[in-house]
C-alpha cells in the first residue's frame, strides 16, 4: 500500500486556500499501481454479485469503469448536469457552499439490480450519499461503495452510515 500511497499528490492550496488536494493521476500513470489499485479496490466485492457498478463524474468514471469489468459488471455513469441527453433521473445536493445535480439515464438500472457506487476520493460524503440517493431512485438496490481515498477527517463515512464503504487509503 506504500508504494501505491506514494504514487497519490497532495497538492496544499487547491483549488482553494486551505484545501490539500489530493491528486491521483501520478498513479493512473503508472500501468502496475493502477492494476492493483482496481485489484484492491474489486477484491471485497468478489462474491457480492454486483450487477452494475455506478460512478461519479469524472474521476470515478476511471476507477468505476476498470472496477465493473474487474467485476464482470456493468457500468452506468452518474453525470453532473446538462451532460446526459433526455430523459433523465436527477438529485440535488448540498455542497459547502452551493448546490449539486447528479444525473442519470431513466431506465438505466433495472428494479432490484445489485449496484456498488464507485468514486475517487471521499470527503464530506454528499456526493457519495447524493449517488446513492440516484440509484435508489432509479429503483436499484446499493450494497455498499468503494472510493480510492477517504478523508477522515471529514464526516463522509458518518454521512454514508452503515452500509458496507471500503476504501484504500485514509489520510
Ligand atoms: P464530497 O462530496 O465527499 O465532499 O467530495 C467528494 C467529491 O469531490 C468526489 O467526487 C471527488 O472526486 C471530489 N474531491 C474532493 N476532494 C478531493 C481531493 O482531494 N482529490 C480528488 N481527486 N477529488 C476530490
Amino acid at each position: 500500500m506504500q508504494k501505491l500511497a506514494s504514487l497519490i499528490r497532495a497538492v496544499p492550496d487547491f483549488p482553494t486556500p486551505g484545501i490539500v488536494f489530493r491528486d491521483v493521476t501520478p498513479l493512473l500513470a503508472d500501468a502496475g499501481e493502477f492494476a492493483r489499485c482496481i485489484a484492491l479496490l474489486a477484491e471485497p466485492w468478489r462474491d457480492a454479485r454486483v450487477q452494475a457498478v455506478c460512478a461519479i463524474e469524472a474521476r470515478g468514471f476511471i476507477f468505476g469503469a476498470a472496477l465493473a469489468t474487474a467485476l464482470g459488471a456493468g457500468f452506468v455513469p452518474l453525470r453532473k448536469p446538462g451532460k446526459l441527453p433526455p430523459p433523465v433521473v436527477a438529485v440535488d445536493y448540498e455542497l459547502e457552499y452551493a448546490r449539486d445535480r447528479l444525473e442519470a439515464r431513466e431506465g438505466a438500472l433495472r428494479a432490484g439490480e445489485r449496484v456498488l457506487i464507485a468514486d475517487d476520493v471521499l470527503a464530506t460524503g454528499g456526493t457519495l450519499c447524493a449517488a446513492r440517493a440516484l440509484v435508489e431512485r432509479l429503483g436499484a438496490t446499493v450494497l455498499g461503495a468503494s472510493v480510492l481515498i477517504e478523508l477522515a477527517a471529514l464526516p463522509g463515512r458518518a454521512r454514508w452510515g452503515n452500509a458496507p464503504l471500503h476504501a484504500l487509503l485514509s489520510y
